[in-house]
């Protein structure tokens, strides 16, 4: 009901287990809990203390035991849920626990059974796959564990900027607001929104980071151990799903959570048939997931972006540096989208090398509002392979004085002078 005294305060009392669903409005929406205990996808939220949500963001507030939620501001909606799969989900975790445990206690250099899980979470696109992630990880750091967290949607990224593939070590529960950590992160900037334009280069990107990470496992039993969480994308047809067959492997998987899609689940689960330590399990989609049609997707890539340079409610700005062009080298790889074969003349084979690294012209008119990765390769072989440290917002190339200016998160010269650019292009609503 009302509080008296704010015309926008609501008070709302929770049952247990049950949610609160929220869209925020174009304003930001503040909110506490006054009662009991709740947490937003796993990460419980401290007493008393308001918290403001960005606009159009989508939560849910769920408690396990009851509590009374006060909101301040107007939402787009909010209501009450009783029927969530959040006590499947919890067993999920529960089991994942009990596996930890068991790759901690291992005493044994046995590479298998000091491994802890190795979870995939796989469904269409708008299933609640990169909730679900959250709620995992969270739940296991507040237990004490540092699982890595892997991030496979180039198209929604959750760590950093679209077109990226990343991976980093979760710590403690997640920011209800802030999201993934950043600081940590180790990411393969892979340059577009779908894996469709290049997916050679995809999947070499996937390798890359699958065999980074197998070697810091190596040397930290205890991430080992804790294991790892991986988000992949929403798209399972076709060449999609090859990719998250791709994905199983190469990252070893050893538990598979399907979220709300029958076929999906059966189709993985025969062909993992034969792979007696490969679980796949189905699970309920929540009825709270809030579906996003490709507008709104796109628009929330533009948002990511604007994040990465000016923070979530642009506290932050970025800094303007203008470089000479022969300063800086600009590399593009592979020749965009892959014909289909049925599209290329008659008698040829094949398309251009998916995996050559070219040199960009750096007047090239292209180059304007494109974002570029700062690569860590010393040589301009060596891209692929390489991480990238952050990355960079081109707002003017000025062909007479052959100078290029860009917007950086940090001042001061970039740390490579070798740069990586994808289709990804941005324009600053700011
Ligand atoms: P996917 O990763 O499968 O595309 P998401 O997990 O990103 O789906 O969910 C889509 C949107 O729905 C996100 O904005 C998320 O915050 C929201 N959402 C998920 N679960 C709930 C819920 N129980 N209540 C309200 N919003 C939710």
């Amino acid at each position: 009901g009302a509080v008296p005294g704010s015309a926008n305060l609501k008070q709302v009392k929770l049952e247990r287990e049950s949610e609160l669903r929220i869209e925020v409005s174009e304003e930001p929406l503040r909110l506490r809990v006054v009662n009991g205990t709740a947490e937003i996808f796993g990460s419980e939220l401290p007493p008393e203390i308001w918290r403001t949500f960005p606009p159009r963001m989508k939560f849910a507030v769920f408690t396990w035991y009851g509590a009374t939620i006060e909101m301040d501001g107007v939402t787009e909606t909010d209501y009450t849920a009783d029927e969530t799969p959040m006590v499947s989900y919890i067993n999920v975790h529960a089991i994942l626990d009990a596996r930890r445990r068991f790759a901690k206690a291992s005493t044994s250099n046995d590479p298998e059974s000091s491994q802890g899980p190795r979870v995939i979470v796989v469904g269409p696109t708008d299933s609640g796959k990169s909730t679900l992630t959250k709620m995992l990880l969270s739940w296991a750091a507040k237990q004490g564990w540092r699982p890595t967290f892997v991030d496979l949607d180039v198209g929604q990224g959750s760590i950093t900027i679209p077109g990226s593939i990343a991976a980093a070590p979760i710590e403690m529960p997640l920011d209800p607001v802030e999201g993934f950590p950043l600081d940590m992160a180790l990411v393969y900037y892979y340059g577009h929104a779908s894996p469709n334009m290049n997916v050679e280069l995809y999947k070499a990107l996937v390798k890359e980071l699958a065999q980074v990470l197998e070697k810091q496992f190596v040397g930290n039993p205890e991430s080992r151990a804790a294991g790892m969480v991986i988000n992949t994308m929403g798209w399972i047809e076709g060449i999609g799903y090859e990719l998250l067959l791709h994905a199983i492997d190469t990252f070893n998987a050893s538990v598979v959570l399907v979220l709300g899609q029958e076929k999906l689940f059966s189709r993985l689960k025969d062909v993992l048939r034969s792979k007696s330590n490969v679980d796949v399990v189905k699970l309920h989609k929540s009825g709270g997931v809030v579906a996003r049609v490709k507008e709104v997707r796109k628009r929330s890539r533009n948002f990511k972006i604007q994040e990465y340079f000016y923070g979530l409610s642009k506290e932050l700005s970025p800094y303007a540096n203008t470089s000479s062009f022969s300063d800086l080298q600009v590399f593009r790889i592979g020749g965009g989208p892959q014909a289909p074969k049925s599209a290329l003349p008659a008698g040829s084979t094949s398309v251009s090398n998916p995996l050559r690294v070219t040199p960009v012209n750096i007047d090239d008119r292209d180059l304007l509002h494109s974002v570029l990765a700062v690569s860590y390769a010393e040589e301009p072989d060596q891209i692929i392979s390489s991480n990238v440290s952050g990355f960079v917002y081109v707002t003017e190339v000025n062909v007479q004085k052959k100078k290029i200016t860009y917007l950086a998160p940090s001042p001061g010269t970039l740390p490579s002078k070798l740069l990586v650019a994808g289709s990804l292009a941005w324009l600053e609503s700011v």
